[in-house]
């Protein structure tokens, strides 16, 4: 077998990064730990250090480095602990990194992911938010710097697998597709009374019915904005329009997506909702390792449903498919807007069905443009947060002088 592949692991400590870890140590022949990295969960990367023995370590700050340092000075140290989001994207282009795995949650992740585009690594793409937020430069500078973009999320991942030989992400239309379908659960409030979600918990929210996933994600799948920023990603990922994406609720998360070709076939990928499958399949490409999963017991589920998403229901599936059609920074606009109220309604400063509407209102008073340079991406993702976080301010004034 070859060299050992040299892995940047970027967001180790969330719930991609643990499952990442979880498929490497099952093929120790095959991988290599090159990078750690982590925002401040200073125990989890430690004891992840110790075991993986990384090269790099990095946290998101100066302050938690200085903490991780201290803790792993005496156990480990030839490990190089590293602070800062410039320390984050040289782990990302490291010369003896293959392959970087983007498992950051939100737009921190961006920057990162751009220089391991730009150098040339194979990407597993875990961490949409880049993507829907800069999908245009992304997806040139993967084509410019010759680097792999595989994706991790389990419905692109699965779109991927039943995709015509050949096809890579940014190398064009997929030939003889009519259109992929988007399978979605629904999350935990595709029934519950619409009267009850002003009311919803933010444990309640990340209390998903099939996937154990981070809280923000978690919160995405509840308002359905997960699957909106999911449609925008496979546009970019497959290079369709969003007329060739359709979503379709299917409850029990075990198709996860499916392509449909002119001659009327329909392909599709099942399995058990486990995150290391995409991971292994992403990691190995085009070969298969083992993820420690149990294949599908078709006799014990039965059946499986499906039914049309309900946009009334779930108003952030509409504006993400708005702004994907208002094209320009407006994916930008919303992907922040997004972050800064999904944070507020974990931080019980907003309710859960201000969140669309916290969205709606950014998106209309922030003006969008052409999305053609990291500066006016980043300048009007700046300007979203703003105008976010003052919306949710001016919310709390008036209840509190009301
Ligand atoms: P998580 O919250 O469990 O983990 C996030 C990771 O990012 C952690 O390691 C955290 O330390 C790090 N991080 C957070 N903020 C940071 C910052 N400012 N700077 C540097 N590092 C930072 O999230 P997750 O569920 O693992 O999701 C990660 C990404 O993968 C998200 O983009 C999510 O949409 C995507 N994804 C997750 C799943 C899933 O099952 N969890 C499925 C599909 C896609
Ligand atoms: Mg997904």
């Amino acid at each position: 077998m070859s060299d050992p592949q040299g892995i940047a692991l970027l967001g180790a400590t969330g719930s991609i990064g643990v499952s990442t870890l979880d498929v490497i140590a099952r093929n120790p022949a095959r991988y290599r730990v090159v990078a750690l990295t982590a925002n401040r969960d200073v125990d989890r990367l430690a004891a992840q250090c110790l075991q993986h023995r990384p090269e790099y370590a990095v946290m998101a700050d100066e302050e938690a480095a200085a903490r991780l340092q201290q803790r792993l000075g005496r156990e480990a140290p030839d490990i190089q602990v590293l602070g800062g989001s410039e320390a984050l994207q040289r782990v990302a282009g490291l010369e003896q990194v293959d392959c970087v795995m983007a498992a950051i949650v939100g737009a921190a992740g961006l920057l990162p992911t751009l220089e391991a585009a730009r150098r040339g690594k194979r990407i597993l793409l875990a961490n949409k938010e880049a993507l829907v937020m800069s999908g245009a430069l992304f997806m040139e500078q993967v084509r410019a710097g010759g680097a792999v973009l595989l994706p991790v999320d389990s419905e692109h991942n699965a779109i991927f697998q039943a995709m015509p030989a050949g096809f890579v992400p940014g190398g064009g239309a997929p030939d003889g597709v009519t259109s992929i379908l988007l399978t979605a659960s629904g999350g935990p409030f595709r029934t519950r009374p619409l009267a009850e979600l002003a009311g919803i918990t933010p444990e309640q929210a990340c209390a998903h019915p099939n996937w154990d996933m981070g809280r923000k994600i978690s919160v995405d799948s509840a308002t359905m904005m997960n699957k909106g920023l999911e449609v925008i990603e496979a546009c970019w990922l497959f290079s369709l329009p969003a007329s060739m994406v359709e979503v379709v609720v299917h409850p029990q998360s075990v198709i996860h997506s499916l392509v449909q070709y002119r001659d009327g076939s329909t392909l599709a990928q099942l399995g058990n909702p486990d995150m290391r499958t995409p991971i292994a399949h992403a990691l190995a490409w085009p070969q298969r390792i083992d993820a420690g999963v149990e294949a599908l017991d078709l006799l014990q589920l039965a059946r499986l449903d499906f039914e049309a998403p309900d946009r009334g229901r779930f108003p952030c599936l509409r504006l993400a498919e708005q702004a994907w059609e208002a094209g320009g920074t407006a994916s930008a606009i919303l992907n922040a807007a997004n972050e800064v109220a999904v944070q507020a309604f974990l931080d019980h400063r907003l309710g859960f069905t201000g969140i669309p509407e916290i969205i709606e209102q950014t998106l209309e008073k922030v003006p969008l443009r052409a999305a053609d340079s990291l500066d006016s991406i980043l300048a009007d993702d700046a300007a979203a947060r703003a105008c976010a976080h003052e919306l949710i301010a001016g919310r709390a004034r008036r209840r509190v002088g009301s």
